[in-house]
């Protein structure tokens, strides 16, 4: 039983890393594919160039480079999905496959500047690679006996998280010109943390904190893979994980074998890279800058993170930035530092997949998010302007589009954004500010990708970041009447942030030396100057009363500073500007990627049928009292998914097979499936109990919709199910059922909408969800059963408190013959009483206690204990004596919010409650504790 508990819980982990939408992509696309004994690349018609060009570079890696983690190869099939918005990418077993988002992140200096899709197959390869060698030893039995998620299951457990990462960022850095291992921004978080002389130890600094700033496993990986490369040779992780999917050792095989190899363990070894890297940042004191100390919330204490990320004059003396903290979502504020620092609170932004904005004239721009309902791999955003004081004052341009960074122009009659299609051609689009129709799309014969377009004063030019296709960033400005195009800043492979344009001046954040740092380049092109040598990275920086004013990070979040306006002095953009460390060389030969030459591979379709079952593994699921053992399957595009297998019902001692199948691929999402329960049973009474089995065949169809926008996470299912019944008496059953046949329907409804929440917040601050389910017998039997439920969230008296209503109602027919599934979570601490109609109201006020930070032996870490203070009123009406009876109850609860192995989290917690009233069947009892241990969590696979 352990051990399944820890591969189940190993298997969640091995799947929060990333999962494919399932059914996210409408029907009508058509799929193509590059087929070959190493990769198949699946993709859209239209996207033959970058299907074919992902081909060529993973052959061209896997040809070379496949060496330091093993020299095995297996094939692949990967997606690219090119109507998302996220930038982003996976690997994943179960099945064994990847998928690429193809929109390049806006930002450049946190993920580079490279070609996305060549950086997603050098890093997402990296992953390939480590799963086909990582199959060795006991991870190899793992992979025997379960299937690919046993295999994920246990090299998730034997390889920590931060060695996939941290791996794959030294692949992309070993063979590009950039990768992560080269952008300063990358190491803000750990520079951040040695500025501020804080010692965070190897247990916090995996686990993360509710209350304190540490950086992810991204960052920590990456210390640590490049160190260990770095000093002990290209072969030492092939070694050290050879080790520990072996299970070499047992207990902490990955840390034994580093400390056998090195002398060091793993927490040592992780103190010993870092200490590595900050040896590199002592060098020359930044020059003063004065901190802009505004309380803008009154929430945030001194020492908690809170982030003011960009920053713009008001032209009236004040400053608006965008603020947010581990209290409070993110809000637009107009601040005033100086002897009497005050601010305003603006308007929130809703969620996006950028938190850029920009300001004009008392107008704020930015991008939020949009869905198609139905098809999840679909998304868009629209343009957002808010004018504060004004009656109308905030428009959302209609036309959902696929665009970042809208920037007003001065006459305030038009937006220009940077907008993308999905077969990848980028331009510059400027769009009505009234209607948001675009009035002209800029020429683009390059296929640059526009990052943070800007107007000059005279509206006549739109200044902009830029990416050639290899990924070298230029500062060019575009004339919006059209003619040529002029090069401010050369290209390069310096990955180039925020312009300001500022009278006759371009001003910009540059990763050209060791930290982002303030840079200029006057409009009409010439001398670059650089402006600042700051200790940490400027991430967005604005001039104002002759100073300024800039974001930089520090290890309590995005801090605001200024410093007087200076000349500069002058920089060639295009030298080496940037110390050793950051330009580490883990012998792969240099940059792969421009040896990467067209190949002329074919491409065919890609039938949407292609092996629809694949079936990936074979493992236990438990959601008690129901514990099975099932086969899973799911094909690659993730439309249809399949599960057979045999349970077992620990309440009824009632063994069962079955099956499964779901179909995503069209509007609805179909499913069918078939259950055969042998030995079930029911006390009728004290001394007749009834045992039969039963077959029910079932049909039926959902239709999941996401309906997200603005500040809300929204969400509506409908569902109808036919079942159709077949009861037979057990051999060793002396009476059965009236009933042997019963066909009914099952209809369903689910809505959530939930307010975005900050990170301590334990619940939305405005919330509800609601559902519904109605069951009815279609035959002869009279059988019904209607429940509702809705939870309703507020804030509390504090901002990380919340109040929770619970609101449900169930109610059943009398006849008794037959029992639908019993979906109602009682008054706490009673049993279930007898009853036609049942409601409860519970009311809950939930609330922090403590941050504990605390671990031990990487096993177990509590990051937060919180309560729960509750009151439960229930009302059944009972048929038979025709009363309606009261339960209610009174208690508390104690939930601690913790990580199993510094990765997966875990809730449990213990309640007690107090009765008022008698307890159905056992009146004597007044008081109930329990325990509260949620393992269905650990099985949601
Ligand atoms: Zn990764």
């Amino acid at each position: 039983m352990r051990y399944f508990l820890c591969l189940a819980l190993a298997i969640s982990l091995a799947h929060t890393a990333g999962a494919q939408q399932f059914g996210g992509n409408r029907p009508s696309l058509k799929w193509r594919q590059v087929d070959s004994d190493t990769v198949r690349v699946i993709f859209p018609a239209g996207l033959e160039t970058q299907g074919k060009r992902v081909a060529d570079v993973i052959h061209r890696i896997a040809r070379s480079h496949t060496g330091t983690l093993g020299p095995v190869v297996r094939k692949i099939n990967i997606v690219l999905q090119h109507e998302t918005m996220q930038s982003n990418g996976f690997v994943q077993l179960g099945p064994f496959r990847s998928v690429f988002y193809l929109t390049p992140p806006p930002n450049s200096s946190d993920l580079g500047s490279l070609n996305w899709a060549d950086q997603l197959a050098l890093h997402e390869y990296r992953h390939v690679i480590q799963n086909n060698n990582f199959r060795k030893g006991i991870s190899k039995a793992g992979y025997y006996v379960f299937g690919e998620l046993g295999q994920a299951a246990i090299t998730n457990i034997a390889v920590p998280n931060w060695f996939w990462e941290g791996d794959a960022v030294v692949a992309e850095t070993a063979m590009s010109e950039q990768g992560r291992g080269r952008l300063p921004a990358f190491f803000d978080g750990f520079r951040a943390l040695k500025l501020a002389g804080k010692d965070y130890s190897y247990m916090q600094i995996r686990n993360g904190s509710y209350r304190r700033y540490m950086p992810d496993h991204y960052e920590t990986g990456y210390l640590m893979t490049s160190y260990g490369r770095l000093q002990h040779g290209r072969d030492f992780w092939k070694n050290v994980t050879d080790d520990a999917v072996r299970f070499r050792g047992v207990f902490y095989p990955f840390s034994q074998s580093l400390k056998r190899r090195t002398g060091k363990n793993a927490a040592a070894f992780f103190h010993a890279s870092y200490d590595y890297y900050r040896q590199n940042w002592n060098s020359p004191p930044a020059e003063p800058a004065d901190t802009l100390d505004v309380n803008v919330t009154h929430l945030t204490k001194s020492n908690g993170v809170e982030n003011f990320r960009y920053v713009y004059p008001d032209g009236k003396g004040g400053l608006v930035v965008l603020h947010n903290s581990y209290q409070t979502i993110p809000a637009f504020y107009n601040i005033y530092g100086g002897s009497r620092p005050r601010a305003f609170r603006m308007t929130a932004p809703g969620t996006g997949f950028d938190n850029f904005f920009s300001y004009r004239s008392g107008h704020l721009l930015w991008t939020e998010s949009r869905y198609s309902a139905r098809w999840g791999a679909d998304e868009r955003s629209v343009v957002v302007i808010y004018k504060p004081g004004s009656l109308n004052n905030r428009r959302v341009l209609q036309h959902e589009r696929r665009c970042f960074s809208p920037d007003l122009s001065h006459n305030l009659k038009s937006v220009v954004v940077a907008a993308l299609t999905p077969e990848q051609r980028y331009s510059l689009e400027i769009l009505d500010a009234g209607t948001g129709q675009v009035l002209q799309r800029l020429p683009n014969p390059e296929n640059w990708y526009y990052t943070y377009p800007k107007f000059t004063d005279d509206d006549q030019w739109i200044v902009t970041a830029v990416r050639d296709s290899t990924g070298r960033m230029a500062i060019v400005k575009q004339p919006v009447a059209g003619g040529n195009t002029e090069t401010l800043v050369p290209f390069a492979m310096k990955a180039i942030g925020i312009p300001v344009v500022q009278g006759d001046t371009v001003y910009f954040t540059a990763a050209f030396a060791d930290v982002d740092d303030i840079y200029s380049v006057p409009l009409a092109g010439g001398t670059v100057r650089r402006h600042s040598h700051r200790a940490n990275g400027v991430h967005h920086l604005a001039v104002a009363d002759g100073k300024f004013v800039f974001s930089e990070f520090t290890a309590n979040g995005f801090k605001l500073l200024s410093m007087p306006l200076n000349a500069g002095e002058p920089i060639d953009p295009a030298a080496n500007h940037q110390k050793p460390w950051l330009q580490p060389d883990f012998g792969e030969g240099g940059n792969l990627l421009a040896e990467v030459r067209d190949e002329g591979r074919n491409v065919r379709k890609y039938a949407k049928g292609h092996r629809l079952f694949n079936f990936h593994s074979w493992l236990p699921v438990i959601d008690d009292p129901d514990y099975g053992w099932y086969l899973l399957g799911e094909n690659v595009l993730g439309t249809l998914q399949t599960r057979i297998g045999a349970g077992y019902n620990r309440n009824e001692s009632s063994p069962s097979v079955g099956g499964q199948v779901a179909w995503a691929g069209w509007f609805p999402v179909l499913r069918a499936g078939g259950d055969y329960k042998s030995d079930r049973y029911v006390n009728i009474n004290d001394t007749v109990q009834v045992r039969w089995n039963e077959l029910d065949w079932y049909g039926g169809m959902s239709l999941p919709l996401r309906l997200s926008s603005g500040k809300f996470y929204r969400g509506l299912t409908l569902s109808a199910d036919f079942h159709q019944v077949t009861r037979t008496r057990a051999g060793n059953s002396k009476y059965q059922f009236r009933d042997n046949n019963l066909q009914y329907l099952d209809l369903g409804f689910s809505f959530s909408n939930q307010r975005m929440k900050a990170l301590q917040q334990i619940y939305s601050h405005f919330g509800q969800t609601l559902a519904m389910r109605y069951s009815k017998s279609l035959n002869n039997i009279p059988a019904e059963q209607f429940f509702g439920r809705a939870d309703l969230y507020f804030p509390g008296f504090r901002n990380t408190h919340n109040i929770v209503v619970q609101l449900s109602y169930l109610q059943k027919d009398t006849s008794l013959r037959y029992a639908f599934s019993d979906p109602f979570s009682y008054a706490r601490g009673y049993s279930k009483p007898f009853f036609q109609h049942v409601f409860k109201v519970g009311s809950n006020y939930h609330f922090p206690l403590v941050y504990p930070d605390w671990g031990f032996a990487n096993l177990l870490y509590f990051s937060r204990v919180r309560a729960n203070v509750f009151h439960d009123f229930m009302s059944a009406f009972n048929f038979r004596n025709r009363r309606h009876v009261t339960y209610a109850s009174a208690g508390g609860e104690l939930y601690f919010d913790t990580k199993i192995g510094n990765v997966l989290p875990f809730t449990f917690g213990m309640r007690y409650s107090q009765l008022f009233n008698d307890n159905p069947g056992d009146p004597s009892r007044k008081g109930r504790f329990e325990l509260i241990v949620p393992l269905q969590q650990l099985f949601s696979y």
